[in-house]
């Protein structure tokens, strides 16, 4: 019998529902705290930053189920199901006995998996009667997601995307404005976070933070207008991502396999939750004992060297405070080249699936990340995104470890993104040129100490 390579759902088995994981905790994830009151935001507070039904996800602790729009479904349509992939590629590479298997994202218009929130944000903003919407992107896959997204809406964008990788990475910014939108290198001169920043550090190369606090304060100009938006983090981000893990739970089962590992790269956690949550729950409601490792760069490691506090989700201190693992809001990591993983904090409800022990995390450093990434790329014929790669060198891990004890493990791991556009960081690695990096422990306790009196 040959053995089948992808499992495919049809357009009507795309799942009609995203998961809730907030209804099924034993121990809710603390909700977002206003700075000004120190009290949990009320749907009215969050619902000036964002659309009135993302801030009703974001704070909705006993819906298990939630709709997804007809709207929103007949856009998946164009890109889902995503292939889930049997690597027969890298498992003989490997010489493992387990079989591994990962969800290939890559497939998106945008190139990754963030379209499947931009598409239900932007619907819920158009809904709402909203012209605008405004957000930031890093390495830039965010904004094109956002940028699409409005477009087919019919709203105007506003990207601000981080200084370094406007300019590293010049074709997301092409592929932004193919799209219609107007992008802007973070920290600029057209807002006040902005001059406040550049004020204090000229050559600020930007981070997410800065450009969050940029866009953040845009969307606070026009309130009724314009909607923040947010590719990652928030609760109702991980809520969208669902998609992925619930189609993959459909395909493995068509694979006559459940796994026993799921392995997810960790920015700030949007496709870990997408990926994970359908699953978690039969470890919740039914016993279940699959693992789920969240692999984050060793470069910017909140979940395993960060604390467990409230902090803002943006530099300047524009979001609500958020209770949360996290490096602090101050902490800048090195430029590498996993943009989208240079992230200070972990988002609430994964905080507290971490601190319950239902998950757990992992560092990869950049040149592993970088070696797994090469082989994924010349067994499976995928080039992947940096990102991904550090998902790939986790699994590659547990497989090589399956080897040494024969174990015929299942392993899952989430393909985010490919890295067709990221290939100046493939040369540098190629001539030899990466360097890793891992902040001391006095960076990391300075910039907590800083936090800690908010
Ligand atoms: C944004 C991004 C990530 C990290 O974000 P999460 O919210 O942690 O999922 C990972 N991979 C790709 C390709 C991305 O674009």
């Amino acid at each position: 019998m040959s053995k089948q390579k992808r499992f495919f759902l049809t357009e009507d088995e795309i799942p009609r529902y995203w998961y809730n994981i907030q209804a099924d905790m034993k121990h809710k994830p603390m909700l977002p705290v206003n700075p000004k009151t120190h009290q949990p935001m009320s749907l009215d507070e969050l619902s000036t930053l964002f659309a009135r039904e993302c801030a009703w996800q974001e704070l909705n602790q006993t819906d298990a189920w939630i709709e997804i729009p007809e709207e929103v479904r007949e856009y998946y349509k164009y890109y889902r199901s995503t292939p889930l992939v049997r690597a027969y590629g890298l498992e003989q590479a490997l010489e493992t006995p387990a079989h591994i298997y990962f969800k290939n994202e890559s497939v998106s218009p945008v190139g990754s998996h963030k379209l499947n929130s931009a598409l239900a944000q932007a619907y819920y903003c158009k809904q709402e009667g909203v012209t605008n919407v405004t957000t930031e992107t890093g390495a830039g896959q965010w904004g094109c997601a956002l940028s699409y997204a409005a477009k087919l809406f019919g709203l105007e964008a506003a990207v601000y995307q981080v200084k370094i990788s406007y300019e590293q990475k010049p074709y997301r910014r092409s592929i932004m404005q193919t799209f219609g939108a107007q992008v802007t290198p973070s920290p600029s001169m057209s807002t006040r976070a902005g001059k406040n920043i550049l004020t204090k550090c000229p050559n600020h190369q930007g981070s997410l933070g800065t450009a969050i606090s940029e866009a953040v304060e845009l969307a606070m100009t026009t309130p009724e207008k314009c909607k923040y938006t947010l590719g990652s983090v928030m609760s109702h981000v991980s809520l969208h991502q669902t998609i992925i893990g619930l189609e993959a739970e459909k395909q493995l089962e068509m694979a006559g396999e459940y796994p026993d590992m799921v392995f997810a790269c960790f920015g700030g956690g949007s496709n870990f939750s997408g990926i994970c949550f359908p699953f978690m729950r039969h470890n919740i409601l039914e016993g279940k004992t699959t693992r789920f490792i969240a692999a984050e760069p060793a470069s910017c490691p909140k979940l395993t060297r960060g604390k467990f506090m409230l902090d803002y989700g943006d530099e300047a201190g524009y979001t609500p405070l958020l209770p949360m693992y996290t490096l602090g809001h101050n902490f800048r990591p090195a430029n590498i080249h996993a943009g989208g993983l240079r992230y200070h904090g972990a988002g609430t409800i994964v905080s507290q699936l971490k601190k319950d022990g239902l998950m757990e995390a992992v560092d990869v450093n950049q040149i592993e990340s970088f070696e797994a990434g090469i082989l994924f790329a010349k067994s499976e014929g995928i080039i992947p995104a940096p990102e991904s790669t550090h998902a790939i060198a986790a699994c590659v891990r547990e497989a090589n470890h399956c080897k040494q004890t024969g174990e015929q493990k299942v392993l899952l791991f989430n393909l985010t993104g490919h890295g067709l556009i990221d290939m100046a960081a493939y040369d540098q690695y190629l001539a030899g040129n990466l360097n890793n990096f891992t902040p001391s422990d006095a960076e990391i306790s300075m910039n907590l100490d800083e936090v800690k009196n908010l």
